[in-house]
């Protein structure tokens, strides 16, 4: 049965989509069975996973809504050698429309739980908000991995994420854990990143991974070739750095 973990932050921009999908790309090259689901109206998973957003017929809008299930939405990433439930605007709506429907933060994790046996991981994509659509990613998950920048503001806004996972643990999903801190984009010659990256491996101690994610162009360029950074560049260091964190995920989930 498959592990399922949330990649959530509700800051923008700090890495969790670049994560998401090089992070399922590592897995697959560990010969994992991964299932990547885009759960961001803004399809940037997707899109990186080499799936045109624009074409798509269903979507986990559709998983989500009850139209369709994930053996009907999910495509595959070739660049990645891993399963995609892609998303695009449409998305966005689902917000509004889910509001009617009973059950509504659990509607992903029903999808999920149908396919779990296809898999060994599931990752999730979340968007940049503490929503209705994050809370479902977060009630379907067992654990969730925080992409962190180093830098000085990043720990503003942990403390409302971390809450939030306290919350849906209490009330909506009890085998919910934070998995782990993970420090993105980091660059080892300021010292403020240094720093920062001290002060999580003190107040978070092995809630913090062990593999840090260094800034990288070639995980930047990758995704306007439609390809995760790992199948990009696989010899890069962005892209050594995540099939890492791979490896150091499938060594965590043997103790959960
Ligand atoms: P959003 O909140 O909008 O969903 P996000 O948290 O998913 O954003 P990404 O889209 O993964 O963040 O990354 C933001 C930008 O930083 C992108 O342009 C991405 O290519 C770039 N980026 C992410 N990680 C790295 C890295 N390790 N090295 C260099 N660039 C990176
Ligand atoms: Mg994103």
């Amino acid at each position: 049965m498959a592990k399922i973990f949330c990649v959530a932050n509700q800051k923008g921009g700090v890495g969790k989509t670049t994560t998401a999908v090089n992070l399922a790309a590592g897995l697959a090259q560990l010969d994992q069975r991964v299932l990547l689901v885009d759960l961001d109206p803004q399809g940037n998973a997707t899109m990186g996973a080499g799936i045109n957003k624009a074409e798509l017929e269903s979507s986990v809008y559709q998983v989500l809504l009850g139209m369709a299930d994930i053996p009907a939405a999910r495509k595959r990433s070739e660049s990645g050698r891993f399963d995609v439930v892609p998303a695009n605007r449409e998305l966005a709506g689902a917000e509004v429309e889910m509001v009617e429907l009973e059950n509504r933060e659990k509607r992903l994790k029903d999808a999920i739980d149908a396919v779990a046996g296809d898999y060994d991981f599931v990752l999730i994509d979340c968007p940049p908000a503490l929503s209705m659509l994050t809370l479902n990613g977060l009630c379907a998950a067992h654990g969730v991995i925080i992409p962190m920048q180093c830098e000085y503001y990043a720990l503003e806004g942990l403390s409302d994420l971390v809450n939030t996972i306290k919350k849906v643990h209490a009330k909506l999903n009890p085998e919910l854990k934070i998995i782990g801190l993970l420090r993105v984009m980091f660059d080892p010659r300021m010292t403020l990143s240094q720093q920062v990256s001290a002060q999580l491996e003190q107040h978070f101690g092995d809630k913090v991974f062990k593999t840090i994610i260094p800034r990288n162009v070639r995980l930047a360029e990758a995704p306007s070739y439609g390809m995760p950074g790992v199948s990009f560049d696989p010899a890069s260091k962005g892209a050594q750095a995540y099939i890492a964190f791979g490896a150091e995920m499938v060594q965590r989930i043997k103790s959960m």
